[in-house]
């Protein structure tokens, strides 16, 4: 069988195939630590649940609007308008099955050869790989660890061209759990503005910060017809098996969008959509309790792996991803990330699975319990030791 062209430009997360490594050498009776995917350890909220099933018993089992079930656009629209102190219809939300379809969508919709896309570096490795597909050219812009793993904005604005159809920003960030401060933001969508281009703010991680709340570009003066948010109930309601997600933007783009969608998946699973309702609408304190348990093992792993020589970790401000410093072991992350695994039985990944700029990095999702997180950090430390020699 003879593949298109297009196929050979896709990338993928490594999260997934590391998952499948780490499992084979379950297989063969190993103990392996996981902190490599990257989702929640906690079930979906019980209310969630039944109202899921209450949907499959009320016949929610049927194909829905392609852009989602009114209800739970309208729904989203007072959700986001409320989140991010914007003006938002029900006409701008598209809902999708996970939130990854609106990354796909956005850059299918927008981009095409020869035009130029920003993106963060070390960042979510999709962007980039979608923004290959398109034939369209992968513009990276560096996030720092002396900046909090921020970006510099004279950079990004040395970087646009009149080529350059769409920025990407992740805050909070996977893989290094960095936010944009509001000041950066501002800056940034003072260069969208100028230039016209829209920006597609993945905030997938918007309910997991740490200190105070997450600013969004989407609230800077003229980002309201430029700004595509990306949202989901993966990981603020632990549904990451249910696939739901959304993205809010103009009105004009939300209609391409749907587009692409009824050519690809149709719509979203109507029973799941009614799942999510019960999120928005029901209560929070569930994703209260949880960003406090993400927060008690932040501060242990981080704590743990500043502890170790050889190893220095900036303190993540929202997500749960942990992204220390290897520079000094002298091995690239790759090679570190596989000694982990094989020799310490620590599933994570390198760096350098999120772009160039992630080598001397290695990326630990800290959604696991403190118990197993104190058997990682013993693990972790005689690597470290050993590759040190
Ligand atoms: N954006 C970022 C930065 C992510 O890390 C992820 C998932 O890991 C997603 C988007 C996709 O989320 P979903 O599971 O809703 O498709």
């Amino acid at each position: 069988m003879q593949f298109a062209d297009r196929m050979s430009r896709l990338g993928t997360e490594s999260a997934f195939e590391v998952l499948v490594r780490a499992r084979a050498l379950e297989a063969q009776g190993r103990d392996v630590v996981h902190l490599e995917i990257g989702e929640p350890d906690f079930d979906t909220p019980q209310h969630i649940v039944e109202a899921g099933k209450e949907a499959l018993d009320q016949g929610f089992t049927h194909y829905g609007p392609t852009a989602g079930l009114p209800e739970f656009r309208e729904a989203i629209a007072q959700y986001v308008a409320h989140t991010r102190d914007i003006a938002v219809k029900p006409e701008q939300v598209v809902v999708t099955p996970g939130a990854k379809p609106i990354m796909f969508y956005a850059v299918l919709a927008l981009a095409q050869a020869g035009d130029e896309v920003i993106y963060p570096n070390p960042g979510f490795p999709i962007y980039e790989s979608v923004i290959r597909f398109v034939e369209a050219t992968p513009v990276p812009i560096t996030l720092r660890e002396e900046r909090g793993f921020s970006l510099d904005v004279e950079e990004l604005r040395s970087l646009v061209t009149d080529r350059t159809r769409l920025i990407i920003l992740n805050s909070p960030q996977n893989p290094t759990g960095g936010i944009l401060p509001p000041e950066d933001l501002q800056a940034i969508a003072e260069i969208a503005v100028q230039h016209g281009i829209p920006v597609l703010a993945d905030e997938i991680y918007s309910r997991l910060v740490y200190d105070g709340v997450c600013h969004s570009i989407t609230a800077y003066e003229g980002m309201q017809d430029l700004a595509i948010i990306l949202d989901g109930f993966s990981k603020t309601y632990a549904m990451t098996g249910w696939r739901l997600g959304y993205g809010v933007m103009s009105e004009a783009l939300a209609k391409q969008m749907t587009l692409l969608a009824v050519n690809s998946n149709s719509c979203t699973a109507t029973f799941v959509q009614r799942a999510g309702l019960a999120a928005l609408q029901g209560p929070q304190e569930p994703v209260e309790a949880m960003l406090a348990e993400f927060r008690r093992r932040r501060d242990f792993f981080v704590a743990g792996l500043n502890d170790i020589p050889g190893l220095t970790c900036a303190m993540p401000r929202g997500a749960f991803y942990a992204f220390p410093n290897i520079s000094e072991v002298s091995r690239s992350a790759s090679e570190m990330a596989d000694f982990m695994l094989q020799e310490g039985g620590v599933a994570c990944l390198a760096g350098s699975d999120f772009g160039v700029y992630g080598e001397g990095y290695l990326r630990f999702s800290y959604a696991n319990s403190l118990e197993n997180l104190s058997r990682a950090l013993e693990r972790i430390a005689d690597c470290v030791a050993k590759l040190r020699g």
